[in-house]
């Protein structure tokens, strides 16, 4: 077994901590990955805390990794020594399912190991994540950092980035659409990015008028504050699309009345409690409510050469380990612009 150094939640009261712990040896398929920046999600919050229940403990966070080839096993042909690699939310699936064939394996329908809070095929081993300075993982649910992106900007995008460009992308959002973006966090600022790059109409809707400026330099043309109500009858069968990125309670039916007919919006945050819902602004307009999580392999990997290829990559505060205590109560507070790398050669 391989000797790894990490940051742990040891349980759902507990700050996160120094934690060494094993991975296991490099196998036939697998890459060993020096980790040098890992992103902070705000589901680390929610799973460290067990805000959405049955959180495995001792926990070690983080699924947007990014780091270089150690070792690869005697079978892995697509990676070597030196390569910049990346690991988003899964570290492996069931591989044979039709969700896994059609590579969309985050919507695996036998078991799907999550980066971290999670078990390996066997459902037995625990996963540990991206809070660390190393991690195994098979060949097949890697991805490569493309050479000309910044690999801390990359980090983010292995959760964020591609949580908002495998909607865009399947529901094939582009220059013929009027898109809000409702909610300008981690998410939320990825979406404005992609959506802007795939040449839709971006609109932001944001609590309050802070983020005004940023929201139109990351692409957006028009900004709405959705605190007054006027702003909701003002925008009344505007959109093509709404991406939802906010994981706080809030009313849906508000933001359907904002679809034309035909509309669709698409929930990608996941508030705690359930939301009610009218049939009304669904059923005069023919409109629909969806959701979407992630991507699959391919997908990110199409994602990330298509960020390197227009240049985007996540807003970001790079912070040294000893301060995630302190950088989650800030995600909170969605005090931050707007993602928290953790680089870990400060993990000694
Ligand atoms: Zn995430
Ligand atoms: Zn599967």
């Amino acid at each position: 077994m391989l000797d790894v150094q990490g940051y742990a939640a040891l349980n759902a009261r507990s700050p996160l901590e120094p934690f060494r712990f094993s991975r296991r040896e490099v196998g036939r398929q697998d890459v060993l990955i020096h980790i040098h920046y890992c992103g902070i999600c705000h589901s680390d919050v929610h799973q460290t805390r067990d805000e959405w229940g049955g959180s495995l403990f001792p926990m070690v966070p983080g699924h947007e990794i990014v780091g270089t080839v150690e070792k690869v096993g005697t079978s892995v042909k697509q990676f070597k020594a030196g390569q910049m690699v990346g690991v988003g939310c899964f570290v492996d699936s069931c591989r044979t399912c039709s969700a896994c064939k059609k590579g969309l394996e985050q919507y695996c329908e036998g078991h799907i190991a999550f980066t971290y809070n999670s078990t390996e095929r066997d459902g037995v081993t625990p996963t540990y994540g991206g809070y660390s300075t190393n991690v195994v993982v098979d060949q097949r649910y890697l991805v490569r950092i493309p050479k000309r992106m910044r690999p801390e900007e990359a980090a983010p995008l292995l959760c964020a980035g591609i949580t908002t460009y495998s909607p865009l992308r399947h529901w094939r959002i582009g220059k013929k659409h009027r898109l809000a973006v409702v909610g300008l966090g981690g998410l939320g600022h990825m979406a404005v990015k992609i959506g802007h790059a795939l040449g839709a109409r971006v609109t932001v809707l944001s609590r309050s008028d802070k983020k005004r400026a940023d929201a139109k330099r990351l692409g957006a043309r028009d900004f709405h504050n959705t605190s007054t109500p006027e702003t909701f009858a003002a925008l009344a069968k505007q959109f093509d699309f709404i991406l939802d990125t906010v994981s706080a309670p809030h009313d849906l039916n508000a933001y359907l009345d904002l679809l034309k007919t035909d509309g669709t919006m698409i929930l990608v945050g996941a508030p705690e409690k359930p939301a009610a819902l009218e049939a009304f602004p669904l059923i005069l307009k023919r409109r629909r409510l969806a959701g979407s999580m992630i991507g699959g392999i391919k997908e990110t990997q199409e994602m990330l050469d298509f960020c390197a290829k227009r240049k985007l990559g996540a807003d970001i505060e790079v912070i040294p380990i000893q301060e995630v205590n302190k950088a989650y109560e800030r995600v909170v507070r969605g005090d931050v612009r707007y993602r928290f790398v953790i680089d870990m050669s400060s993990l000694k």
